[in-house]
Formats: C-alpha cells, sequence, structure tokens
C-alpha cells in the first residue's frame, strides 16, 4: 500500500505535525484532499500533503475516510505552504493549518463539509475504496450504476459529468448508502454579496491619466509572468484604479485576484469600489466576520463562485484555482508580518505565491518600505509611479513648528501658537481640521524640553526606555543606568523628563482655542465602542462636526474634502523607539496623516509639532520627498546592516523566573556566537522591549546578517520562538 503525509488538525492548540498513513488500496486521494484519520484514541481531520511510495517494513494507521471529494487545498498552495514552513522555520502543518478557515477543522469532524448560507448547491460525488473493489467484481450493481462508477473512477465529479456517461445521480446516490460511492455538495450560484456598500464608481469610465495607463500596460503585459511590481503613488494619485483596471484584466483572461488591504474596517473604500466593480464575485476574508462567515465566503472561493478575494493577509490562502493578479495594498503596514506561527510577512509570501503560480504581484503604497523601494531599484521589482494626486490637487504645504522654542517662549500647552492660530482660522473659515497624537513611543524617553536632548545607550546609540522604577535601559544590549539623569548632559537644564501627552488633554486645548467648534476624539479608548470609527466619520463628512482629535485611527480612511488643516501634536515619539524602522514609521505615518489636508477645492496645509525639527524624517514628510527620505534611510541601514543589507531573525523567550531567563539567553547567546562566524552578527542577549508581560520575565536575541545560515548549525529549544524578518524588535 502506498503512504500519504497527512498534516493532521488535532485541535487548535498544541504543536500541529504531519505524520504518515497508510492509503487504503482503491482510494484514489489527491494532495490537497481533506481525509479523516486516527491520532492516538481520536479520529481528527487533516489534509494530504503529499502521495509517498510503498510504506516499507513500517507499522502505520491507514486513513480512515475520505471527508471531501474535491481536494481543498489547491497544488499551488501546498507548495506555499512548503515554502513558508522552510523561510519562517515552523512545521508544514502550522503553515498549511493557516490556510484553511478555523471552522474548517470542527465542521470536518461532523462529516461533510457545509456550504455557505442562501446558496443553491449541486451535487458531486467520489469513489470510495469499497466502490472501486466493486468495478473489480467483487460487488453485484446494477448497469446503470456500473455506469456511474465507471464514470467516477475516470474522473467525474457533477451530475452533468455522470449523466455524460451514461450513468445517474439516482444511481450515484443509491451507491453512496452503500458505501461505495462519497456524495458531497458544492455551491453554484452567485449570491448577493452581503457587504455591498453603495458606492458611486465614476471613475470606471473615466480616461485613464498617463501614468495610470503606464502602469495598467505594464501590468497586464505582465500576466502569467510572476513578475513583482512596485506601485509607488502618492496618495489619491489612482491607485486603487489601477487596480481594479488590473483586475478587469486578469478575470477577462479567467484568472483570479487576490487583494490584500491591512486592515478592512479603516480601508472600507477600497473595498466598497471592489465590490461595486465587480459585484458578487467579490469574496471577503477578514477577521471581524465570525468563524462561520469566514468559513462561507472561503467556501464560495473554493466553488469558484467568487473570484475577487479581499482581506487581511490570510486571504493570500483562498483556494482560487488560479491565481492571476495579486495586489497588496499599503505594503509598508507592520499588520502584514503574522505575529504567531506561522510568522510569515504577506508581502513576501504574496511575491512567492506569483512565482509559483505566475501571477503578477503589484506592491502598492504612498511610502514604501525602503526595503521595497531599494528591490525596485535593483531590479528585482518593476517601477511604476504615479507622481501625482488625480485632479492636479496639490499636496499641503507644511510647516515644521520647533517645540524646544515654544517652551522657551513660555507656552507649557500641548500645541503651539502657530497651530492654534492656524486651527482659529480653519474653523473661522467654515473648513475642518483633523489633529493627530502618535501613541506608540508614548513616555518611555528621556527628553530635554530645552534643548531636545535623549538619553541614549552610548554603545548603541538608540535611546534608552524609561522605566518605572526610574532606570533607563537599552533594549538591545541590555546596558542599564540606575538612574535618569536630573538635569540635561548637553545643555545643563532641568527641564529633562519622560515625555508624554494623551488625547484627552490635547482636546481640551482645542476645546478652548475654538470654543465654537464641535470636537469629536477618537483614540483606543473611544473606538471600543462598536462603529465609532464610521459614526466619527460620518459626522465629519456630514459637517456636524469640525476638529477631529486621534491616533492612529485617523491615518486611513479619513478621506474628507473639507479638512484644510492637519496638526500633528508631536511628531517625533516614534522616532524615539529603539527599533530599527523608527524613523521608516514617523515618515510613513506623517505622509499619511498629512495626506488627509487638502483633498478638496479649497486646498490645505499642514503643521507638525516636534522637538526634533532637523530629523530627516520629518523634514523629507514635511516636503513630500519621499526620495530624500529614502536615501537617508537607506544609508543608515547600510551602516549598521540592517535590511536591506542585512536579514534579521529575532529569538525570545520568557519565563517566570529571571535567573532562568538570564542563564538561557546567555547560553544560547554564547552557542550563536560560536557558530556564527561571520555570517552573522548576534546581539544581544538584551530584556525585550516589554520585559515583564503576564508575570514572565521576557528576553531577546537579535541576529543580523545571514541568520538562517546560522539557525541552521544550532538546535533551539521549545523555549525559543524565532521570527525571521522580524519588521520590529521590540517584542
Ligand atoms: P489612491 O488609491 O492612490 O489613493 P484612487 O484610485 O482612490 O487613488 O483615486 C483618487 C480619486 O481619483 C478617486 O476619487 C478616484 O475615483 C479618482 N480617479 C482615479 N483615477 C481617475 C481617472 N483616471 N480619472 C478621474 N478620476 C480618477
Ligand atoms: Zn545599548
Ligand atoms: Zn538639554
Amino acid at each position: 500500500m502506498n503512504t500519504a503525509e497527512v498534516a493532521v488538525f488535532a485541535g487548535l492548540r498544541g504543536p500541529a505535525r504531519t505524520f504518515s498513513y497508510l492509503v487504503p488500496d482503491g482510494l484514489e486521494l489527491l494532495p490537497g484532499h481533506l481525509v479523516r484519520v486516527g491520532l492516538g484514541q481520536r479520529a481528527v481531520p487533516g489534509v494530504v500533503i503529499t502521495l509517498d511510495g510503498a510504506a516499507a517494513g513500517r507499522e502505520l494507521k491507514t486513513v480512515d475516510a475520505l471527508v471531501h471529494p474535491l481536494p481543498l487545498l489547491r497544488p499551488h498552495q501546498l507548495a506555499l505552504g512548503a515554502w513558508i514552513a522552510e523561510r519562517y522555520r515552523c512545521g508544514l502543518a502550522d503553515a498549511v493549518r493557516a490556510m484553511v478557515p478555523p471552522a474548517l477543522a470542527a465542521r470536518a469532524r461532523s462529516g461533510g463539509l457545509g456550504t455557505a448560507r442562501g446558496e443553491r448547491t449541486e451535487a458531486i460525488f467520489a469513489l470510495e475504496t469499497p466502490g472501486r473493489d466493486a468495478l473489480a467484481g467483487s460487488v453485484r450493481v446494477g448497469a446503470r450504476q456500473l455506469a456511474t462508477l465507471r464514470a467516477l473512477a475516470s474522473g467525474a465529479v457533477t451530475s452533468r459529468d455522470l449523466a455524460d456517461a451514461g450513468g445517474s445521480v439516482a444511481a450515484a446516490r443509491a451507491l453512496a448508502r452503500r458505501g461505495l460511492v462519497l456524495a458531497g455538495s458544492r455551491a453554484v450560484r452567485r449570491v448577493p454579496a452581503e457587504f455591498a456598500l453603495a458606492d458611486d464608481d465614476r471613475a470606471r469610465d473615466l480616461p485613464a491619466t498617463g501614468p495610470q495607463a503606464v502602469a495598467i500596460g505594464a501590468i497586464t503585459g505582465a500576466l502569467g509572468s510572476g513578475r513583482g511590481f512596485l506601485l509607488h503613488g502618492v496618495t489619491a494619485s489612482g491607485k486603487t484604479e489601477v487596480y481594479l483596471r488590473a483586475a478587469t484584466a486578469t478575470l477577462a483572461r479567467g484568472d483570479g485576484v487576490i487583494v490584500l488591504v491591512p486592515e478592512i474596517i479603516l480601508t472600507a473604500q477600497v473595498v466598497a469600489r471592489f465590490i461595486a466593480r465587480f459585484g458578487d464575485r467579490v469574496a471577503l476574508l477578514h477577521s471581524a466576520l465570525s468563524a462561520g462567515e469566514r468559513f462561507d465566503e472561503w467556501r464560495r472561493v473554493l466553488d469558484g463562485v467568487a473570484d475577487v478575494v479581499i482581506g487581511s493577509r490570510s486571504a493570500l490562502f483562498a483556494p482560487l484555482e488560479r491565481v492571476g493578479l495579486i495586489v497588496v495594498d499599503e505594503e509598508q503596514e507592520p499588520s502584514y508580518k503574522q505575529e504567531s506561527d506561522p510568522r510569515y510577512h504577506a508581502v513576501d509570501t504574496a511575491l512567492e505565491l506569483g512565482r509559483i503560480t505566475g501571477a503578477a504581484v503589484v506592491l502598492g503604497s504612498a511610502t514604501p518600505r525602503v526595503v521595497t523601494y531599494e528591490a525596485a531599484r535593483k531590479g528585482e521589482l518593476a517601477s511604476l509611479v504615479l507622481p501625482e494626486r488625480v485632479g492636479e490637487l496639490a499636496l499641503p504645504p507644511t510647516t515644521v513648528v520647533d517645540l524646544r522654542l515654544e517652551l522657551r517662549a513660555g507656552n507649557r500647552g500641548t500645541l503651539s501658537q502657530a497651530l492654534r492660530e492656524a486651527l482659529q482660522r480653519a474653523v473661522a473659515a467654515g473648513d475642518q481640521a483633523i489633529l493627530y497624537l502618535n501613541r506608540r513611543g508614548f513616555a518611555t524617553v528621556v527628553l530635554c524640553r530645552d534643548c531636545g536632548y535623549v538619553a541614549k545607550c552610548p554603545d548603541c546609540e538608540i535611546p534608552y526606555a524609561f522605566h518605572a522604577d526610574g532606570a533607563l535601559v537599552c533594549h538591545r544590549c541590555g546596558r542599564r543606568e540606575r538612574n535618569a539623569p536630573q538635569r540635561c548632559p548637553a545643555c545643563g537644564s532641568a527641564r529633562i523628563k519622560q515625555l508624554g501627552v494623551g488625547t484627552q488633554r490635547v482636546e481640551e486645548e482645542v476645546r478652548a482655542t475654538v470654543p465654537r467648534a464641535k470636537v469629536i476624539r477618537l483614540d483606543r479608548d473611544a473606538i471600543r465602542a462598536k462603529g465609532a470609527h464610521a459614526a466619527a466619520y460620518e459626522r465629519m463628512r456630514s459637517g456636524d462636526a469640525q476638529v477631529i482629535v486621534g491616533t492612529q485611527m485617523l491615518a486611513k480612511g479619513f478621506d474628507l474634502p473639507r479638512v484644510t488643516l492637519v496638526g500633528v501634536v508631536n511628531a517625533d515619539t516614534i522616532l524615539n523607539l529603539p527599533d530599527f524602522t523608527a524613523s521608516e514609521r514617523t515618515f510613513q505615518l506623517l505622509t499619511q496623516v498629512l495626506g488627509r489636508s487638502g483633498r478638496g477645492e479649497a486646498g490645505g496645509r499642514g503643521i507638525v509639532q516636534t522637538y526634533l525639527p532637523e530629523h530627516y524624517a520629518i523634514r523629507a514628510a514635511a516636503a513630500h520627498d519621499y526620495v530624500a527620505f529614502a536615501e537617508a534611510e537607506l544609508e543608515g541601514r547600510r551602516r549598521f546592516g540592517y535590511p536591506p543589507f542585512g536579514r534579521l531573525a529575532l529569538l525570545s523567550t520568557q519565563a517566570k523566573k529571571l535567573e532562568t531567563v538570564e542563564r538561557r539567553t546567555r547560553e544560547l547567546a554564547a552557542r550563536l556566537r560560536e557558530a556564527a562566524g561571520d555570517d552573522a552578527e548576534v546581539l544581544g542577549p538584551a530584556p525585550a522591549f516589554a520585559a515583564k508581560r503576564a508575570g514572565s520575565y521576557r528576553a531577546q536575541i537579535v541576529l543580523r546578517g545571514e541568520p538562517e545560515r546560522v539557525l541552521d548549525r544550532v538546535t533551539l529549544s521549545d523555549e525559543w520562538t524565532v521570527d525571521v524578518d522580524p519588521v520590529t524588535l521590540l517584542g
């Protein structure tokens, strides 16, 4: 008997693994088939990964049954799973599990697959082992049943297939009752999309702009080539329209489309435009769906009812039969990295899926990561640029306000004189304003209010983190200073302390500055209420409110033509985080937020408040100069060997006792240093950025250079997690 490697879903927790099983003679298994197998005393579902030759003298269990007649994972998905397992150093079963909806294992246990609500289905069939024996003459069957068995043996699946071969559904059902045939169903009719948001689709018939036409031509010319593109265009330059037209061309070839968006709630407008254009061919796969809804959407893709898949990173794993185009919108978003096993990055994984399937892969962004920009410059990605906003809207002229001067002038508030005046002018003119506050990196840095000096580790030149006990800690090398300085080492000022402002305080100051205006606050606390984001957007859109104060949530989706002022209250908090992407995230966020201003006829402006007015990330964002930013950033990355000039792996561990963590990290760091040679630097061990969480001490070691070579030489215990190509080192 032959054997099958089966990735077993033995419950949602615990290490999922693959095991070998014997395939009973006559059971026609294919890779990707969902089967039931025995594991210990239990019967569990699993997916067939590979089919191998005969088992030589091994004692194996036998596959119990086929659960569904059609393979659930396509060959290209299995190939992608193997790549993920190798690249991100996880089990193959982890990778495969990421590709099936969470509800699947549960449903598989209770028998069939189920279909989406409200859908018409058709019957499908497959041969069971006893059916094959019957064909060989072991069981007596009637003529129609024999024809049906023969048809199934030669690949028939549907009632049409059976009828063409002289069989019938009635015969197949009769055979199913005798256990000779497996009966299932699949959806046949398109359902109206539940998510159809009303949206006009006026751009559909408008002629493409020159740069759009070039981009669309290049992408559609590359369908089938597996080529990757960087579509670099400022906000409102028409990127979404390029995606839509490339998708139309892809569908015309009979291929499917995958569109990844960072967070579906915050990118509702992009989704709405896809639904407006492609209707119920669209399937939405994202985390806000219930497990059941997610399963239904996934099922529509599997059955070929939907062939335009939009969703968060795991939508990459939709079971499209043919993938012709993959779009990753806002490719710079850190949410494309999964922070649990398998720790894949959706951008790199999308590019690999393109190589496997021949799909064209389009990475879209106004502010691509410098790794992506560098790949385009080196020709690994083809570069497409949309340099201007559609309709000749200018990017808002932006002023940088030096907060150190404000303090010297006696202003102790969080709003500078310039920002207060601009706010008053905007409100007086009947316009709207957005005030943006960075929450990340908040209150962790010790800063001199007079000269902008930031306390840094002398060895690593990254800011110390201020801990609640008053100590300063370097999260790269572990260096620690018991006491934060009382006086600024640079200028002697006593006004050196940790940084921090809250949205509430800003809101109060705004109300005092423009008492007549209606002000909304949108931060993590406010957004807990369901629909708060949409409600706030609606109040601004209708003109009910004039000013909105908020955090990251404002950076996306707030496309409001009457906003003529965007003020950034504290531009530099992220800059002070000890992370290799701190400058990049700052530039990206500032660009995104400033892009909210001047989307209408009235034009707009931006004001950026900072203690670091000379920093290249802030200057480049205010000048809307991506290239200046990227050059400076790449220079720094090159100097320290950070991506794209070296790769990273982050190794983390935790334990209840500090000494346990210290012993464990020391021991591994020593082994890694021995194994590393010239292939990688070993940084640390150092406490993790959140050095203690849920009662456990946490620590990390970073490999920089060619980490995989080193990891190949060292065996790690289960106490360690490995994150290959992390997007942050602030674990
Ligand atoms: P991005 O995705 O880069 O932010 P969009 O595709 O959303 O840009 O385009 C910005 C705006 O311009 C949208 O309102 C869109 O409908 C409109 N638009 C896009 N392409 C064209 C075009 N060729 N002609 C006219 N309007 C367009
Ligand atoms: Zn240090
Ligand atoms: Zn100072």
